[in-house]
């Protein structure tokens, strides 16, 4: 079905989404293991072996210290997807509600999502333990994130609210049945099994080409009068 905006939630994933990188993968500290640690990857967001076999797996191939976890968090900034900012932007100032929920690691993905605009409480993400040498004990084993159909879990649990879904992965795919709109966006990563199910796929490069298909025609007239969002409309930064 085509996609009917307007929507008042806009939530997206994080990993090749709203950054060009797997925040997992920045953990891994050889070309071998990153190697690994990509097929893996690659597996489980095409759905050929279940997220929760290898959430666990990874994070115990690679057994990150507490500061290298916060690293993840400034290479999401650096690797953010182009216009990702001026887009959260602009959905604030259209009122939406705007939120991350992500199967990545908490402590990276909230750093990234305060510096897009998106506060603490809208991030759902995979919470990691660690002792007090900062050396990885373990992740929350209860948390549906780590798992097939834990995003369908997560928006399922929040207030209704006409919600659109953004994403690149089998698990954002999943969402469809809970969601008013699924959009696969393959600026980063575009797999076929997920554009398949999406209402609409956004292959640009740049995340601003999201913008006209999630907004009705008046939201985006409503954009166009302001000159710092007009721009963004563009495909240009906001000044
Ligand atoms: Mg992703």
């Amino acid at each position: 079905m085509p996609l009917q905006p307007p929507f008042d939630r806009v939530v997206f994933d994080c990993d090749s989404t709203l950054s060009c990188v797997e925040g997992v993968e920045e953990l891994a500290t050889s070309d071998e293991l990153r190697a690994g640690i990509e097929e893996l990857t690659s597996q489980a967001m095409t759905g050929r072996i279940p997220l929760d076999e290898v959430y666990g797996k990874r994070l115990e191939l690679m057994s990150p210290r507490q500061i290298d976890v916060q690293r993840v968090g400034q290479r999401y900034i650096e690797t953010a997807v182009k216009g990702a900012r001026d887009v959260v932007s602009a959905l604030h100032a259209l009122d939406k509600e705007v939120r991350i929920v992500s199967g990545g690691l908490r402590l990276p993905v909230v750093a990234f999502g305060l510096w897009l605009g998106i506060r603490d409480e809208l991030v759902d993400a995979v919470q990691v333990f660690f002792d007090h040498h900062g050396k990885y004990r373990d992740y929350d084993r209860e948390s549906p994130l780590a798992r097939n159909g834990g995003k369908v879990e997560v928006l399922s649990r929040l207030e209704a609210k006409r919600t659109v879904f953004i994403g690149d992965g089998i698990t954002d795919a999943e969402t469809k049945e809970v969601v008013d709109g699924f959009v696969c966006f393959g600026g980063v990563a575009l797999r076929e099994e997920v554009a398949a199910r999406a209402d609409a796929v956004v292959d640009a490069a740049d995340l601003r080409a999201l913008l006209p298909v999630v907004l009705s025609a008046e939201e985006l007239e409503h954009l166009s009068r302001h000159p710092k969002h007009a721009r963004v409309l563009r495909g240009l930064p906001r000044t």
